[in-house]
């Protein structure tokens, strides 16, 4: 294993200070929820738009998506889904690199989300300059980078992946003899070249809400629940991960809860995907995975801050101004869709998406 990069300290400062700045949406009243959502409903169908929805949404967004024909689903889908839609107008429940990927998959589509400044602590670990000078030391390196990434940085790679789809081509690449360059996430990283053994050089990200799983407290909880069985995200920190029975994307989590047999799970992913796992396992118990100490503050607790910006409020907005728009430059639209639409292809070969 071979890390040769470390995040400059002020811009993990200003990571920080961003989580703990976006403000979350609003607590409305069940009258208010219910006029949003009739609004909402009238403006989709009026303007042939798709609510196109991440797992780590708040379940109102995630059950209206699904009332209205968009689709709730992991990064991987969410780019998949939008491409395939014949809606006139997406509108990308996520975070913005998530409607970067629809818009780059469906440029003839207006792309619009609630708010575009909903970011990801990933994307902003990752500045195109310093990655494309760290690629330009490496120059026999293949790149990879994970789909929480720019445009800009994408254009840099030569794949683009999720945790849905990581593993597998990794190790295709790894049969042909490459060796990788990893970004941005460093916790997935290490658990994808653990797993593969491949020779790979990785970058310094984390997530703010999977990085802040505690192993400690993680082995407390299952001690005072004995029969629950743990499924971690592998975007957490590699203690975490060793007392995971379940290590996988967010997809694989979902699909645990629905076919194990055992009654009570602890997640350690964002709390968002509560939502659909009693969906599809209504009579199953879920508990969070501690973050912190229990005794101190944490700056997530286990729900992306970034997520939690999309609203009905800034939905319905956006559905009347179509201000918050999603525009890339067309030449660098060519550079960056070249390693998604290879993982597409890959992804598709293998039946790993539809
Ligand atoms: S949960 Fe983590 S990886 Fe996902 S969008 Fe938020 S900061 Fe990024």
């Amino acid at each position: 294993m071979t890390d040769t990069t470390r995040l400059p300290q002020a811009l993990q400062q200003r990571i920080e200070q961003l989580a703990q700045q976006a403000p979350a949406g609003p607590i409305l009243s069940p009258e208010q929820t219910a006029a949003l959502k009739s609004d909402i409903k009238a403006l989709l169908k009026e303007k042939n738009a798709q609510l196109v929805a991440h797992y780590y949404v708040d379940a109102e967004l995630q059950a209206l998506a699904e009332e209205t024909g968009g689709v709730v689903a992991d990064s991987l889908e969410m780019a998949n889904f939008g491409a395939k839609s014949d809606a006139d107008i997406l509108v990308v429940c996520g975070v913005r690199f998530m409607g970067e990927t629809a818009k780059l998959l469906s440029p003839g589509k207006k792309v619009l989300m609630p708010t575009l400044e909903a970011t990801c602590s990933l994307d902003l670990s990752c500045p195109p300059d310093a990655f494309r000078a760290f690629i330009d030391e490496h120059p026999d390196h293949t790149v990879v980078v994970y789909a929480n990434t720019s445009a800009e940085v994408k254009a840099l790679a030569d794949w683009t992946v999720t945790s849905g789809n990581a593993l597998h081509i990794v190790r295709h690449l790894k049969a042909q003899g490459e060796r990788i360059i990893w970004a941005p996430d460093r916790h997935l990283g290490h658990w994808i070249e653990k797993e593969t053994g491949v020779d790979m050089l990785v970058w310094q990200g984390h997530c703010v809400v999977h990085d802040e799983f505690m192993a400690y407290e993680l082995e407390k909880l299952r001690a005072e629940h004995p029969e629950a069985k743990v499924l971690v995200h592998p975007e957490s920190p590699e203690n975490v991960i060793a007392l995971a029975d379940v290590v996988g994307s967010t997809r694989v989590l979902i699909e645990a809860v629905r076919t194990l047999p055992d009654r009570q799970f602890i997640v350690a992913t964002d709390y968002g995907i509560f939502y659909k796992m009693q969906q599809v396992a209504p009579d199953k118990e879920l508990i969070v995975a501690p973050t912190s100490s229990r005794e101190r503050q944490c700056s997530s607790c286990a729900h992306c801050p970034w997520m939690a910006m999309n609203s009905l409020v800034n939905l319905k907005r956006v559905l009347e101004t179509e201000d918050q728009e999603i525009v890339i430059d067309p030449e660098l639209r060519e550079r960056a869709v070249q390693p998604i639409e290879r993982m597409l292809a890959f992804s598709r070969e293998q039946g790993l998406v539809k």
